[in-house]
């Protein structure tokens, strides 16, 4: 399951915002890093490169991929459509 909110904490708050994005890092494999809101993607990004250049996050290439929106009353979908999350 991915968190329902931003992972970001600022002054020793959580962000409240809904996740946005879903930050990985591709290098040969692909690491899902967090979630974040729209508001922290850049904050995010720049820590991300410190981390990688002190070496406590794969090196690789941070990549944002952006969230759809979740329906609350999905009943469009069909069986075939959902994912599987285990
Ligand atoms: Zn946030």
């Amino acid at each position: 399951m991915l968190p329902d909110r931003c992972s970001i904490k600022e002054k020793g708050r959580n962000c409240v915002n809904p996740p946005e994005f879903i930050i990985s890092i591709i290098d040969k494999d692909e690491y899902m890093v967090v979630v974040t809101c729209e508001r922290h993607k850049k904050i995010f990004s720049a820590k991300l490169e410190s981390l990688q250049k002190e070496g406590k996050m794969p090196k690789g290439v941070i990549n944002f991929s952006a969230l759809k929106p979740v329906g609350t009353d999905c009943v469009k979908a069909h069986p075939d459509d959902l994912i599987s999350i285990d």
